[in-house]
């Protein structure tokens, strides 16, 4: 095997080297001429400044087609910016295509949304995420040293850990799924569930949003291997099955908290933020911020806004609905039907309730520059954040963290992995439940300052101490040193009612 060629920063020798299904940069073709763009989103937003700071190694597909000199020559301009390393693996078409589109997109990410009616669960998907894997694993062995830590992150890459070792590879290795892990009636669907659950305790740490996951992951193991042993309590547990042994533990990611209300609370946000209050003529500002996704209930969200309107007469003329959607997989069939379906609602609504003076419900298509995200994040009195199950959510959290005032509401999802660190203090609601969302928006609409103050200042003292520095921390302290002691368990939701 050829000797790794990436030489640790700074004369550590236990690099971090990150996996990921993109590499935290993006590349754009105007003519024949290469752009690089340094990515937006959460895993580069959690990952890059830890990078930097310690220097180490990022694997991944670049996104463009075949990478060439320009483009390596691009990454290795920014590489020397960004203090770290990266490294592109390319993909052709028909690899995007069964393991990207296929089976990451159209079998993974619905079923662990529970959503296992819109997976497509063919043959040839598998195996192209395999020969994927694969390729991947190669990289990572060739361009790693036994004293590296290497995190891999995501559903994409599961079979990391498999083939790093069937190729005798010696590593130490992490896995974190961003997503959630589905419970053993979803996920028993899954024609390779058996292989997907070793591979999965072939890492010597599994990382999961909440306890809930992990839990959900420990049940199938067990639904499919009742000799599935599983040691220790709380936080902390290690899983067996066979002489495969993985250490399993809950790591909500968060964001940088003082990152954003630092510049939340700076003039140019503020500036914006009263902008926008101005031109809604100070109306209560009820928003929703979303990816374009089936995953985020968008269409049931804006159904319980017409049922509050419908409801609650009171609100209307009073209220002001803020839907910002951020275009996402346009090219896929089902995302422009959801598309059409939400503008469809939006303009019912609007329809229905609109007076001169005052509509409803805004809706904007399209990806905010970060200010001007931040200055909606400002200026709305709540937050609606209702997606039907997501791995964490982090607008919830950064919702929260904008909200300098302290005056803020967030009305949050149970099926949001946010819901387990925040249950104390936002309104949770099962999205499904127009009423209750309904009754939520307007209880929370009437609550007084002093339930307002007492509720953000809980949400915010609870997201800046567990932030993503301290994400990064515990996961990394837990891979590196295999001490997971002293973290402390999060307390599974407490539903809505029955
Ligand atoms: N976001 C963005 N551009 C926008 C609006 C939002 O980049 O115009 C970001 C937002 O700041 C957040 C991310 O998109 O960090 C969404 O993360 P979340 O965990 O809520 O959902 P995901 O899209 O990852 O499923």
């Amino acid at each position: 095997m050829m000797a790794y060629q990436d030489q640790p920063a700074g004369g550590q020798n236990r690099r971090l080297v990150v996996v990921s299904n993109r590499l935290p940069v993006a590349l754009e073709k105007t003519g024949d001429k290469w752009t690089l763009r340094p990515g937006a989103g959460g895993l580069v937003t959690a990952l890059a400044p830890v990078l930097r700071e310690r220097g180490g190694l990022w694997i991944g597909w670049s996104g463009a087609a075949g990478a060439g000199d320009e483009i390596q020559a691009m990454l290795d301009a920014h590489s020397r910016r960004a203090g770290y390393s990266l490294h592109p693996i390319e993909l052709d078409e028909d690899e995007v295509g069964g393991y990207y589109n296929g089976f990451s997109n159209e079998i993974v990410w619905p079923l662990f949304h529970d959503l296992q009616s819109r997976c497509r669960f063919l043959p040839e998907y598998w195996r192209s995420y395999l020969e994927v894997n694969f390729k991947f694993a190669e990289e990572v062995a060739r361009r790693t040293s036994p004293e590296d830590f290497v995190w891999v992150h995501d559903y994409h890459l599961m079979h990391q850990a498999f083939f790093i070792k069937s190729m005798g590879v010696k590593r130490n290795t992490g896995f974190f799924l961003h997503i959630p892990f589905p419970a053993p009636d979803i996920f028993l669907k899954l024609p390779w569930r058996w292989k997907l659950i070793q591979a999965l305790l072939d890492f010597d740490l599994l990382g999961f949003q909440t306890m809930r996951d992990r839990q959900n992951f420990i049940l199938c193991a067990r639904a499919l291997a009742p000799e599935c042993r599983v040691k220790g309590r709380g936080a902390v547990v290690t899983v067996g099955i066979g002489q495969r042994e993985a250490r399993a533990g809950s790591f909500p990611i968060s964001i940088d908290f003082d990152d954003f209300a630092g510049t939340a609370a700076g003039d140019k946000v503020a500036a914006m933020s009263l902008d926008i209050r101005e031109a809604l003529r100070q109306r209560t500002l009820i928003l929703g911020v979303d990816r374009l996704d089936y995953t985020k209930g968008i269409p049931e969200r804006l159904r319980s806004i017409r049922t509050t309107f419908r409801r609650y007469p009171d609100l209307k003329g009073r209220m002001t609905f803020i839907q910002i959607l951020v275009p996402s997989r346009e090219a896929v069939g089902e995302y422009q039907d959801l598309k059409t379906e939400v503008e469809q609602l939006v303009g019912r609504i609007n329809g229905e309730f609109s007076f001169p003076g005052w509509v409803p419900v805004h809706y904007q298509y399209r990806s905010l520059p970060r200010e001007e995200l931040m200055a909606y994040y400002r200026a709305a009195d709540m937050a609606l954040v209702t997606p039907l199950r997501d791995g964490m959510n982090l607008v919830a959290k950064e919702y929260c963290a904008c909200n300098v005032l302290g005056n803020g509401v967030l009305i949050l999802s149970e099926f949001a992995g946010a819901a387990a660190q925040l249950q104390k203090n936002a309104y949770l609601v099962n999205p499904h439940d127009l009423e209750g969302v309904a009754r939520a928006i307007h209880r929370t609409f009437y609550w007084d300052n002093a339930e307002r103050a007492r509720n953000m200042a809980g949400l915010r003292a609870s997201i800046r101490r567990q932030d993503i520095y301290w994400w990064l921390d515990s996961f990394l302290r837990a891979g590196l040193s295999g001490d997971l002691g002293g973290f402390p368990a999060q307390r599974s939701v407490c539903f809505a009612g029955r």
